[in-house]
């Protein structure tokens, strides 16, 4: 073992929602757990939307009490900013993995005091809101964001980085010779969490994304209803910042096309009917469209589904969305066949909506590729050599799923990696 060498029963590689699940149920029962996560926060997609559903809840809440169980659990070792490579099975059975941690530029004395932020002269896009708006170089996350520690934006200050942050930080926090590090641990057991990022929408041209301003995906709608996003919650129209009186839903945005995403992601469908609440507890006379191929709410989710329906001002098109063309008057046109009438439609709103699908995060991760599937999620589940080797997936990283799932199976992981280091 070299001296800076870390050992554990278990690793989790992303900290997201099901990653999150994972450790916390993996260290309440005496397992001690490495958590990795490759942003500077912890929480996934979790962290950026407004409400779940189907009882509309903020996602705060559980996000919350997970971190709490996480901070007050001394079994687990979380690392932000961090990701693995190299993954070599040794001959006693054990994992040797190497974790490398990109610099934060930030070290542990910070207090979160907002002092340096006064005085960055330096803005960058922020991806947290998908870059609908800007932060200064030094910034945190999010407001609520675990850990509540500032991170410098390096390559958006540097040349004209001005070093006043450092200058001004009363407790030495700033560090901008941070180098990162390379940790190497050996494990009996991981479990892949690295959950989605959601489908490129500038790869769907044809559906006006990055041609017009007013045309967003799905999760920017997220940030745009949530009361910490770029409109403090106001559901505007990106081009005039002004109120939406219509609004389109494009579903299947790249999903179930052999084009883009092959398979439905599952939950995009529940996600746009939320956000039809969205607009409607904001706007109660707008006009919405929602085109769709085919409605996708079971079991208990059909009920959320048919309050949506019982909505006059609600129209549901079935039939895939040709085309997203400007109009003269500067609005959208929705261009689509209506395929119950045969009829093809053009609607002309303020607003369109794609429910772009959810993509595996499994690129660079070190996993052989027999235990990938050909639309890149994990599927060793199950397989005699997994268990042998103590592999396991949780989360969207297995299959599209919503959160409950999502937190089902990082639980149900538990025990195969109970059953590994058992052996071990
Ligand atoms: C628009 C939209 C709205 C949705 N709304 C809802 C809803 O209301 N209710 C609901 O139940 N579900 C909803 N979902 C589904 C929900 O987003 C997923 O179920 C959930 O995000 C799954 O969590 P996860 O932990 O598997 O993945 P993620 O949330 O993606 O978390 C994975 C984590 O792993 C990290 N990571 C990635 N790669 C690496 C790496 N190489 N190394 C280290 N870390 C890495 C990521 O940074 C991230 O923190 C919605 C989905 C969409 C698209």
């Amino acid at each position: 073992m070299s001296t800076n060498e870390i050992s554990a029963d278990l690793l989790v590689v992303g900290a997201g929602i099901a990653g999150i699940t994972a450790a916390v149920e993996a260290a309440e029962t005496g397992l001690s757990v490495i958590l990795v996560e490759k942003r500077p926060y912890i929480g996934g997609k979790v962290a950026q939307f407004s409400k779940y559903f189907p009882k509309l809840c903020p996602p705060a809440c559980g996000l919350e009490i997970n971190i709490r169980r996480l901070r007050s659990n001394p079994l687990i070792r979380l690392y932000t900013m961090a990701e693995v490579s190299t993954n070599i099975l040794n001959d006693s059975g054990k994992h040797e993995v190497n974790i490398h941690l990109k610099p934060r530029y930030v070290n542990n004395k910070c207090t979160a005091c907002g002092e340096c932020v006064k005085v960055c002269q330096g803005r960058r896009k922020n991806e947290f809101n998908f870059n609908m708006d800007e932060t200064t170089c030094i910034y945190i996350p999010y407001e609520n964001a675990y850990p509540q520690k500032y991170i410098i934006d390096k390559k958006n200050c540097e040349g004209r980085c001005c070093s006043k942050c450092a200058e001004v930080c009363k407790y030495g926090a700033i560090d901008l010779e941070d180098e990162g590090a390379v940790i190497p641990a050996v494990v009996d057991s991981i479990i892949w969490a690295a959950g989605w990022e959601p489908y490129d929408a500038k790869n769907l041209d044809v559906l006006g994304f990055g041609r017009f301003p007013d045309v967003i995906t799905n999760v920017m709608m997220e940030r745009l209803a949530s009361p910490d996003g770029p409109t403090k919650g106001k559901i505007l129209r990106p081009s005039t910042n002004e109120k939406i009186n219509s609004v389109a839903f494009v579903q299947c945005a790249g999903s179930r096309d052999e084009n883009h995403l092959e398979y439905c992601s599952s939950v995009c469908c529940m996600a746009s009917l939320k956000h039809i609440k969205y607009v409607r507890e904001q706007y109660p006379d707008a006009e919405v469209h929602f085109h769709y191929i085919d409605v996708r709410a079971s079991g208990m989710l059909e009920d959320f589904y048919r309050s949506i329906q019982s909505d006059n001002k609600v129209h549901f098109h079935k039939g895939k969305v040709g085309k997203v063309t400007g109009s003269v008057s500067g609005k959208l046109i929705v261009h689509s066949e209506d395929t119950l009438t045969g009829k093809l439609i053009q609607n002309e709103v303020e607003l369109v909506v794609l429910a772009t699908g959810m993509k595996p995060s499994t690129a660079g991760l070190p996993i052989e590729s027999s235990a990938i599937d050909k639309n890149g999620f994990i599927s060793f589940n199950g397989s005699l050599s997994s268990q042998s080797s103590g592999l396991t997936g949780c989360g969207v990283i297995t299959e599209p799923k919503d959160v409950a799932s999502a937190v089902q199976e990082a639980t149900g992981s538990i025990l195969k990696a109970i059953r590994t280091i058992k052996r071990n």
